[in-house]
Order: C-alpha cells, then structure tokens, then sequence
C-alpha cells in the first residue's frame, strides 16, 4: 500500500496562524497551525499564486489533519507602524501623511506536529513538493522563517490520525529532557463522521480554517476535537528513544549545595538586595525565583529576588493560584503589587486567628 499519511514539523522562533477575523489591524494568532496555512504552505511548495490555488485548495480540503502541541509557545505582540513621517501614496492616488499601526500577534518558539491524511496520489505529490520547494516556505506569515526543515520524515501508512500523532518520538527540549518520561499532549485533530460515529461529539468545536480562496479569502468550517495522547515511554517505541536520548543534565544533589554555584548566587543576590525583603524590606530570609528557566543549580542573579517569609508565601499563593509557568512572578513589578498586598492581608489574618485559637486552647487546659 501506498503511504497515506504525511507529516509536516512547524517549528521557529515565530509563527502566526491568522484567522478568518484577522484582517485588520488587530491580527491575531490561533494557538495552533490553521488548515489554511498549512495550504498556503503546499501552495507555495507547488510554486502556485493565489490566483492558481482554488483547484488545490479543494483537493487540500479533502485530507484530514491534526495537529500535535509539542510546544505551545508565548504568545507575543508586535506594535506595527507603517510609513511614519513619510508621505505614502494610497491607492486612490492621494497622499497619506498619518502612519498605518496594527497589533500582529506571533506565536514565540512554538513547535508542532502536523498530520495531513487521506488520498495516497495527492500525499505523494504534497511530499515531493515539500521536498524540493519551488518558492519559499513559512510559518503563517512570509517574516516567520521555520528553524528546521517542513517536511518530517517520510510519508507512511496509518489508519487513523491519533495513530500517526502518536508515532513521532518527542523531541528534545528543555521542558522535557531527553524524552525518557512519557509527555501528555495536546492535540487538535479533525472528525469526520464514521461508522462507528455518525454523530459529531459533545465537545466538537467549528474551526472556520477550511481554505475554499485565498483571494478573495474564503473559509469552509470544520469540525474538531481536543484530545491528548501520551508520547514517551509507553507512547513511541523504544529503539526510537534510545536513539534520540541525550545525556540527562547533571542534578544538584543536596550534599554538593554548600559549595555549589546556586549557594553562590543566592548569596550575591541577597548582598544585591541589602539582605531585605524587596516588596516590604523586612529582613529578607530567603530568595525567590522569578523564573525557572536555569533552575537547579544553573541559576544568573537576574532569575532571583530576595523577601521575606510573609512576602515569599504570598508571592507563591498568587502564583498557585494563576497556574504560572516556567516564568514567575517578580515582586518587584507593579502589576502584582495588589494581589500581593491582598494576599499578605489573607495570610496574617488567618496566621493571627490560628494564634488566638491556640493561645484560647492553651486557657482552656490551664496554661
Ligand atoms: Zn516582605
């Protein structure tokens, strides 16, 4: 059997998957490649104009795709001024003399798989078209270059999506280390009724992405299901992870902390503060990370902040309770002066209501 299913690596330092809404001067990135930027992607492999693609676009609709979020990346903006001070032509002839501004979102050091299936002829041509592109190719805007190359491996056989999602190893990455424990992604994965499910599921959602022209722009809906799938041991074979497996980074154990690198910058970064908390100036009793980009004994000095216990346990609280990532909260920055405040208020109301339940205890038993 010819392979039916053709796997594309979308991955740079930005991409910006626009919708159907972002036309204007707002333009907006999806969280996740857009069918029709994956088209514009073939379309541009295949050398057509947006004039010539209509005919493809109708074959492109017909394959399924899916998308898998290896890494979802930090939504980033982009404040876009055209032509200021100068005098630009418009259209009509006359001169604009006030400067164009939009807002264009990206997405920053995201990495996706994408999964294009269905018709064994139009995989093949997609494939030898990815292989030996004729004009450039690009994450969703022509100023997003892709940092590895489209294609990923060959096309294959698989009989459903989540099969072929599931069977690319994980990359290596910071977050994820040399892909030893199994990682739970997130996959956005186009259903077509079967069978077995005539009906569309609870949770489906209308994506407006099916490209029918790109000019003038038109989008057919889809239909499409959130799902995650293990990848990692237990997800891909083995032999693949061995052969991608890196050496794991070495750990601080607890007995080399004395003299180890971290101490050291803990230390600088509580001289640097003058040893007092940097949100009340309480003496400072230990140090908070604002990011954990470096952690576990590769911290710089810019990823600490000193403060005292009652701001450390409310710098945390405000954090557990935003769910924050890798980056945290600095306490220093004025946009979390409020929570913090409001948080420490909490905190030394019910520290004081334990201390009189306690000192009333006390009474109570004769103290
Ligand atoms: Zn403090």
């Amino acid at each position: 059997m010819k392979p039916n299913t053709l796997f594309l690596r979308l991955e740079g330092p930005l991409q910006s998957w626009g919708d159907h809404q972002s036309e204007f001067v707002i333009r907006r990135t999806a969280e996740a490649p857009t069918k029709s930027g994956v088209a514009g992607i073939i379309c541009a492999a295949k050398g057509l104009t947006r004039e010539q693609s209509p005919r493809l676009l109708e074959k492109i609709s017909r394959l399924a795709m899916a998308v898998r979020i290896d890494r979802p990346g930090v939504r980033w903006w982009d404040f876009h001024i055209v032509g200021g001070g100068k005098q630009m032509r418009k259209a009509s002839g006359g001169i604009r003399k006030d400067a164009i501004i939009s807002l264009r979102e990206y997405l920053c050091n995201a990495s996706f798989l994408v999964v294009l299936q269905g018709d064994n002829d139009l995989i093949e041509d997609f494939e030898i078209a990815l292989r030996k592109p004729r004009w450039q190719l690009y994450l969703g805007r022509k100023s997003c270059v892709p940092s590895s190359p489209i294609l990923d491996g060959q096309a294959d056989l698989f009989e459903t999506l989540e099969d072929a999602l599931r069977s690319k190893p994980l990359r290596w990455t910071e977050e994820f280390g040399n892909g030893n424990k199994p990682q739970r992604l997130g996959c956005i994965i186009e259903w077509r009724a079967t069978p077995q499910e005539p009906q569309m599921p609870q949770d489906a959602e209308i994506w407006y992405d099916t490209p029918v022209s790109f000019k003038p722009p038109a989008h057919a809906p889809r239909v499409v299901i959130r799902k995650s799938i293990n990848v990692g041991k237990g997800g891909v074979p083995v032999e693949i992870l061995k052969a991608t497996r890196i050496p794991e980074r070495q750990r601080t154990s607890h007995a080399d902390y004395a003299n180890s690198k971290y101490k050291k910058v803990r230390e600088k970064r509580l001289d640097l503060d003058r040893r007092l908390c940097v949100f009340c100036k309480s003496p400072a009793t230990t140090v908070q990370h604002v990011t954990y980009r470096r952690a576990g004994g590769e911290e710089e000095l810019q990823d600490l902040r000193s403060l005292c216990r009652l701001c450390h346990d409310a710098v945390t609280m405000v954090e557990y309770g935003l769910s924050l990532g890798i980056d945290r909260i600095n306490p220093e920055d004025e946009q979390w002066r409020e929570m913090i405040l409001a948080k420490r208020d909490e905190i030394i109301r019910f520290r004081s209501i334990q201390m009189r339940r306690r000192l009333l205890g006390r009474e109570e038993e004769g103290f």
